[in-house]
């Protein structure tokens, strides 16, 4: 298959211990209500990971998310076990109290480093779950006028304790030309507002393909994406679209989307990055806390 997880880029010595244990990537999606979150990572995964396997009915209906919920699914590639895992949160907008589902998202993310951070002290270290959120999609809305204050909230309440990266939701709804001046208020607000979101780290293997991809990826933030639980017949390939009477928008089309590059990020060249600052700075800053916190 030409798909790769992120494994190809890996170092031999990690590859060969992942090969052993398996490899774990937990991705949490966060924003308001609506804006296709579920959508989406359906997208993303049944699209890609589900290939070979049989396809999962595509047009049943993804129900209203209430409460946070989590989805695993295990794949093989290239010879690694992954086991992907996706944290679903309930939007807001439409509830009373906004402050309920980004308080219950942090506290996700915080309780996973808590969970971590016991086992690490405990007896049997060298066989933790890793249940730490690696990665956040946050969706931002293409209907505002850049982000709102709940979003900036939102972002800042998140960005100490997990990477962030943004995305522009239902880009179809969106003029190529309203897509790069909404992409270019968000990213001036999040300068503004000093959200901290996650860093494409420079490629250091110049040469390559991954270069190019990289480069794609970073100069696509805030990834602008569009969802689809539906397949259409084109040119005699079955794709995931979206139809509308004046035409179809393809999902996995580069010019009508950066799903592509979103899904590249993830599971392709930017897995062992996330994971690497989850590990080393965020989960350093969560420990690091706790211990100024409760001195012994
Ligand atoms: P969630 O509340 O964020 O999880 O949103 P859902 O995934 O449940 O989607 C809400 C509605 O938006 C559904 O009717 C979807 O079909 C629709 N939707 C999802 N993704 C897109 C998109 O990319 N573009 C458009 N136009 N509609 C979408
Ligand atoms: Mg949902």
């Amino acid at each position: 298959s030409e798909e790769y997880v992120g494994v190809v880029t890996l170092p031999n010595q990690v590859r060969q211990k992942a090969v052993k244990k398996g490899f774990v990537f937990n991705l949490m999606v966060v924003g308001e209500s609506g804006l296709g979150k579920s959508t989406l990572v359906n997208s993303l995964f049944l699209t890609n990971l589900y290939t070979d396997r049989c396809m999962p009915d595509v047009s049943e209906k993804i129900a209203r998310t209430v409460s946070i919920t989590k989805s695993t699914v295990d794949i093989v590639e290239e010879g690694v076990n992954l086991r992907l895992t996706v944290i679903d949160t309930p939007g807001f907008g439409d509830a009373i109290n906004n402050n309920d589902s980004w308080r219950a998202a942090v506290h996700y993310v915080d309780q996973q480093m808590e969970k971590y951070r016991r086992d690490e002290i405990g007896l049997n270290r060298k066989n933790i779950r890793d249940n730490r959120v690696h990665c956040c999609l946050y969706f931002i809305s293409p209907h505002g006028h850049g982000l709102r204050p709940i979003d900036v909230n939102f972002m800042k309440a998140l960005d100490q304790r997990v990477n962030i990266v943004p995305v522009l939701a239902k880009a179809d709804s969106l003029t190529p030309k309203e897509t790069r001046n909404m992409k270019a208020k968000i990213l001036t607000e999040i300068d503004q507002y000093k959200i901290k979101i996650f860093q494409v780290p420079d490629c250091d293997h110049n040469n390559d393909p991954f270069r190019q991809q990289d480069l794609e990826v970073k100069r696509s933030i805030p990834i602008a994406v569009i969802g689809s639980n539906t397949v259409v017949e084109r040119d005699g390939r079955r794709v995931r679209a979206r139809a509308y009477p004046w035409g179809i928008v393809e999902v996995e089309n580069p010019s009508h989307s950066d799903f592509v590059h979103l899904r590249n990020m993830l599971i392709r060249t930017n897995m062992q990055d996330l994971k690497h600052t989850t590990h080393h700075v965020l989960y350093e800053n969560y420990r690091i806390n706790c211990l100024c916190k409760n001195p012994c």
